[in-house]
């Protein structure tokens, strides 16, 4: 079985299974030494460009900036869910989340606007 991950509505959502999931405008906690100067970025979403699913874990790339000090800048595949037996499931994202750096196994090739490179 498998699951469509998709990016819709300009960045503004992420669709599991064409279903609506995740939207921008969230605050995330980031543990990603990458992105900024802070221990901790407090990054607000503002656009997912991609995603995909490690293993059981569905990343995304996301823009957004860190309310602290106010980078602005793309995090490369932030962790949002797990695929459970075919279906979705939030983890919790109001504690830190550790961005992992690895591009996941399998991106949604079918974001049109997706820009390679
Ligand atoms: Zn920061």
């Amino acid at each position: 079985m498998t699951t469509r991950l998709r990016v819709l509505d300009d960045g503004a959502w992420l669709s599991v299974d064409d279903t609506r999931r995740v939207s921008v405008s969230e605050l995330w906690r980031l543990d990603a030494p990458d992105f900024c100067e802070c221990a901790l970025a407090d990054l607000v979403v503002e656009n997912f460009l991609d995603v995909g699913v490690d293993g059981r874990t569905v990343t995304a790339r996301v823009y957004g900036q860190c309310i602290a000090c106010g980078t602005k800048s793309t995090v490369e595949w932030v962790p949002v869910g797990r695929i459970v037996d075919g279906e979705f499931v939030h983890i919790d994202r109001e504690g830190v989340l550790s961005v992992r750096g690895s591009t996941p196994d399998r991106a949604a090739a079918e974001e049109p606007e997706r820009r390679s490179g």
